[in-house]
């Protein structure tokens, strides 16, 4: 067996709950320390409020009967005190699942019910959809809290739950241990639809101890975050929330991404480091935007959750000659990362190097064994920050991690000399718009509710241009009246922004299929290269 570790020893596993962790914080951070800057109406969150307003909210939802093994749904575009009601559950030994804030009624419905959600936290400018989908699966309206403090349409703030006083953390905390779920985030993971990822106090607490070990030498509290990633995805959860509290760093929250915006922060928040998603990075390259501000002070940029070409890491070091590159590479299912750069050295094309704690191994798919060093094979991975699994799909968990742990990723890599992993290939089914998860599975389902459409299937095809993927359909239909453009829309009606059909659709005649049933998208993409060839 060759098990691919990391270059760093390994660390100690953190069995405490996750709020503990946080707030251990070996950086001795000040309680007057800036913890949290709304980026527009410059609101400061100091590190001791923090402490406090997250034991105030677990304390509020106590008081409406918030019990251990109760979920909590967030449901908004980023916010200031998003990490405040994130943690508030898991305090009380419950777990917080975080929404896309761009779902549609229907998906939020999906959501609520497959994580159990009994209370939702929104935005006021969401609250329709939340409304809409709470009523789907049956949660009482008055359980509905807002984001601000302002009452809207009788929806209270969740702040109005909240004591003057805060209870100290040993009255509160009731975790059964640190295997207890603190999140459940959202995947679709190797195949099929979305599922909840059950992660664990220690699973959450470990990758920010392993991330942390790989981030280099800036001291973290001159070191500020610009958050401008979406705070329901993994990656900002443990590389900004979860980091930024544990680390003592300044984490400068943007409600949504406007790259003017985005450059003024950089700027004037002297923000040196920059986590980002490949298209991000295709901006900075390309906008000319750009310059228009002075973005100087900038030393560190990551690109991760979906793959960065080696001509667009070349571009970016060639317009900012000091500035360091690295990649990430992970799953929700690992708590964010497995893999990450280090920005001591930049290797160009590279996701990254193995974290502590972490065994990788490079396997053939088909025999099931190691692949000789320089070949390419499935990423394995096994390690402390692994998902307990998803939540209610022992079925799932099963396919995806095996009898002695290890999690099959479906993400292809070969790995060079001196251990940096290359992702060249993806086997799962899963495609990305921009660093957000598109399921095949879901999108062909909902194409299959098409009274015209007799058989359907979803592939992802690269955009180069535009550092994304984008899902395309091939579609077998009733009569040649339906048109691209009707698919399209019905798609579009049905679905959150990201998931829609970018790619366009493709008619055929039938639909490859395995012996057993399986979709065979191999053939579906010679097929299309073929009809592309054609053209
Ligand atoms: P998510 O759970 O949304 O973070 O998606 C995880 C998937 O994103 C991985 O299994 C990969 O397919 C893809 N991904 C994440 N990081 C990278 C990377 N650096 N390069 C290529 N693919 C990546």
């Amino acid at each position: 067996m060759v098990i691919y570790k990391s270059h760093l020893p390994n660390l100690q596993v953190p069995k405490s709950n996750v709020y503990s962790f946080v707030t251990s914080n070996p950086n001795k951070t000040p309680d007057t320390f800036p913890l949290l800057v709304d980026s527009s109406s410059q609101r400061v969150i100091t590190f001791g409020d923090w402490k406090r307003d997250t034991r105030r909210w677990a304390t509020g939802l106590k008081s409406i009967g918030f019990a251990p093994g109760d979920v909590l749904a967030l449901f908004s575009f980023n916010q200031i005190d998003y990490s405040v009601t994130l943690f508030g559950p898991m305090i009380l030994g419950g777990a917080c699942t975080t929404v896309n804030s761009s779902y549609s009624a229907g998906e939020l419905a999906y959501q609520l019910k497959d994580s159990g959600a009994s209370v939702p936290v929104t935005h006021s400018e969401l609250l329709e959809v939340a409304i809409e989908g709470a009523c789907l699966v049956g949660i009482p309206l008055e359980r509905i809290f807002l984001y601000g403090d302002q009452t809207v349409q009788g929806f209270r703030p969740y702040t109005s739950l909240m004591p003057t006083e805060s209870t100290p953390e040993n009255q509160l905390a009731q975790i059964a241990n640190w295997t207890t779920t603190a999140m459940i985030c959202y995947s679709s993971g190797t195949t099929g639809r979305s599922k909840g990822v059950e992660l664990t106090h220690t699973n959450l607490s470990m990758n920010t101890l392993q991330t942390s070990a790989m981030q280099g030498p800036i001291h973290p509290h001159d070191n500020p975050i610009l958050s401008v990633l979406p705070m329901f995805h993994s990656y900002s959860i443990q590389m900004h929330m979860l980091s930024g509290v544990y680390n003592g760093q300044t984490n400068v929250v943007m409600e949504r991404f406007v790259f003017g915006d985005f450059l003024a922060s950089i700027q004037d928040y002297k923000v040196k480091t920059l986590n980002l998603v490949p298209p991000q990075v295709l901006m900075l390259v390309k906008s000319p935007l750009v310059d228009n501000y002075d973005l100087s002070q900038v030393r560190q940029v990551m690109a991760a959750t979906a793959p960065c070409s080696k001509e667009l890491v070349e571009a970016l070091l060639h317009k900012f000659p000091e500035v360091s590159f690295r990649q990430g590479y992970g799953m929700t299912e690992l708590s964010c990362a497995s893999h990450l750069g280090l920005y001591e050295e930049i290797i160009i094309g590279s996701a990254g190097r193995v974290i502590p704690n972490q065994e990788v191994r490079v396997v053939d798919p088909e025999t099931r064994q190691d692949v000789t060093p320089g070949d390419s094979g499935e990423v394995w991975v096994r390690g402390p920050n692994v998902m307990k699994g998803y939540r209610n799909n022992a079925n799932a968990t099963r396919e995806t991690i095996d009898s002695e742990g290890w999690l099959h990723t479906g993400d292809i890599a070969i790995v060079d000399s001196n251990e940096n992993f290359f992702i060249v290939d993806r086997l799962k089914e899963l495609i990305k718009y921009k660093g957000f998860q598109v399921a095949s599975a879901e999108l062909e389902a909902v194409l299959l509710t098409h009274p015209q459409i007799l058989d359907a299937a979803v592939i992802g095809i690269d955009k180069k241009e535009q550092a994304t993927e984008v899902p395309l359909a091939f579609v077998v239909r009733r009569s040649s009246a339906l048109t691209e453009n009707q698919i399209i829309e019905f798609v579009t009606s049905r679905v959150a922004n990201h998931k829609k059909l970018r790619g366009g659709v493709q008619f055929v005649d039938s639909i490859p299929k395995s012996a057993s049933g399986k979709i065979l998208r191999k053939n579906l993409r010679s097929l299309l290269q073929h009809k592309m060839g054609q053209q």
